[in-house]
């Protein structure tokens, strides 16, 4: 049992999306400690992230929907009211919208646990700023495309109640159910300990 009560506990946004991909996943890291493997991001060499950087500094801002905006990189956020803490790739903003920036180091479509990701980077980034957002964008380095995700209400909800899911499974140390993916437990860190599925 955490030596905090539920409403101290506060969630990683990296938590947050790795819940959607797979619960039992994120509840292995809590209890099982770091037998985690290094996602592409942490892997990413720093000239790669400068190279990132002076590639976003470069573009215009009117693909996120703002002509004139502040550019802050990787901006560490914490919200106690919120329960949720992480740490945002980039944040543009102005004095009256601003659009949390997420890059996807990889190919392929905008999945719920991005959606997640960066629906919970934006309401960490609005209570920061004290600025609303109403979309999100992914940035796809390998072909340059930008993807933005609304960030409406049930996307708030959803990111909210996964927080809870979190805090409670931690606060009852309960193992979550498998993801109903198998393919992802195909070359998973933690197939080992998922003996029931196979
Ligand atoms: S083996 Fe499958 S169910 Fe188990 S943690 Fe990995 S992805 Fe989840």
């Amino acid at each position: 049992m955490p030596d905090v009560t539920f409403h101290e506990l506060v969630i990683n946004v990296g938590d947050i999306k790795q819940w959607a991909y797979c619960p039992r996943v994120v509840f292995y890291h809590r209890f099982y400690g770091g037998a985690g493997v290094p996602t592409a991001k942490m892997e990413m060499g720093h000239a790669a992230q400068l190279k990132i950087r002076e590639l976003i500094t470069r573009r215009s801002l009117r693909p996120f929907g703002l002509e004139t905006a502040n550019r802050k990189f990787e901006v560490w956020m914490r919200d106690e009211i919120l329960g949720i803490q992480g740490r945002a790739d980039l944040i543009v903003s102005n004095s009256s919208q601003l659009a949390v920036i997420d890059f996807k180091l990889t190919g392929g479509g905008v999945g719920r646990n991005l959606r997640l990701q960066v629906g919970a980077y934006t309401l960490l980034a609005e209570r920061d700023l004290g600025i609303p957002a109403d979309r999100a964008f992914i940035f796809r380095i390998p072909d340059n495309e930008i993807l933005p995700v609304d960030v409406n209400a049930a996307l708030r909800a959803e990111v909210i109640q996964a927080a809870a899911d979190i805090r409670a499974m931690i606060m009852e140390e309960r193992l979550p159910p498998p993801t109903p993916n198998r393919l992802r437990c195909v070359d998973c860190e933690f197939a080992n300990l998922c003996g029931d599925i196979w």
